[in-house]
Formats: structure tokens, sequence, C-alpha cells
């Protein structure tokens, strides 16, 4: 049952990781995808490195690492997880999953837009416009903005992860200079 504890509580983090950078290699995909086995055996040799968009994997980049988890060392567990990461859709049909990309932006421009839209009023168009069009301006000018710190956090609805969350940094909220400044001139238009 060993193969079932790592299956459940880890591996989905290292599919997810294995698809986000396998740089659309269906090869790549499967040796990643292999190499889960490995890095439970506690060898890193091929674990992720990092490249110029993501950092590298934790047992790969910090000399203080240690295995969370216990080391798989029984061949037939190796064997049993071996055969089960083989036999998901995922290994199978690489091709299908090496694009895989995740949903950050949209997900992040979707809490943007539920900041200026009650979901229990029906706006009339003006007004459900006009929200979009802050939600957008607001979007542009945070998006991806520094953070100051991270903490780590439990989910609620499955407490053995332990997630990081980023403290971002205040909003600027320029953009509502901008459009004042903008409706000013309509006022008031330059003089040349
Ligand atoms: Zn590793």
């Amino acid at each position: 049952m060993l193969c079932y504890m790592i299956a459940g509580a880890g591996v989905k983090t290292h599919f997810y990781w294995s698809m986000k950078t396998s740089n659309g290699d269906p090869d790549l995909l499967q040796s990643r995808l292999d190499n889960i086995v490995r890095h439970y055996q506690n060898d890193h040799r091929n674990c992720f490195a990092g490249n110029d968009q993501y950092r590298g994997a934790r047992c790969r980049t910090d000399p203080n690492y240690l295995p969370q988890r216990t080391t798989l060392r029984d061949p037939v567990a190796i064997q049993l997880t071996t055969q089960w990461i083989r036999d998901t859709q995922i290994y199978k049909n690489p091709l299908d999953y090496v694009h895989c990309v995740d949903t950050h932006y949209a997900e992040s421009f979707n809490n943007s837009l539920l900041q200026y839209h009650d979901k229990r009023i029906v706006f009339g168009k003006d007004q459900y416009s006009m929200r979009s069009y802050r939600a957008v301006l607001d979007w542009n000018e945070h998006v991806d903005r520094e953070y100051t710190s991270i903490t780590r956090r439990q989910s609620a609805t499955n407490p053995r992860a332990v997630e990081g969350h980023k403290v971002l940094k205040r909003k600027g909220n320029n953009f509502k200079a901008t459009i004042w400044d903008t409706y000013m001139d309509t006022i008031f238009p330059a003089v040349n």
C-alpha cells in the first residue's frame, strides 16, 4: 500500500511539474514521469534542476533538503509505483499533455473581475462594461507585482498539503489617477 500512499499524496504535484517543464517534448515528459520513482528512492540526479522560467526542484536546489516521505526501497513497491505511473493516461499519451500550461493568469484575471462584479447583482450593460474595464485596468497594473514574503498555510480541504502563499506588495492603484486625469482632460482640454 506504500504505492497508494505515495501516489495519493505527492505524485500529483510531480505530474503537474513534469508537464510544466517538458518543453513540449513527449520523451522528456515521460522521462520526468519515470524519474518520480527515482526521486522517491532518494536519487535526485535527474530531478528538475531549474531553467530560466522555473526554479529547480527543492531536492536539487536546497542544500539542506531532506526527503519528506519514506524512501522507497522495497522492490515490489518500486515495481508497483513504476507500473502505476506508466498506466496513467498522461504517461501513455504524452503528446496530449506536453502543452499543458498552468491557469494562473486566467484565475488571477478572474479574481480581479470578481472584485468589481458582485455575482448576486444583475448589472445593466453600462455598469457591467464599466466594472469590467476597471477590472482590466486594475489587473494590468497589478498582475505579477512583487511580493514581500511567502507564508505557508495548510489547506482545510487537503490538510496534508501545505501551500506557499505570497504576501503581495500593496496595490498602487495608479489607474484611478489615470481615469481622473483623462476625465478632467475632457472637461478642461489642454490649451495648445
Ligand atoms: Zn528529487
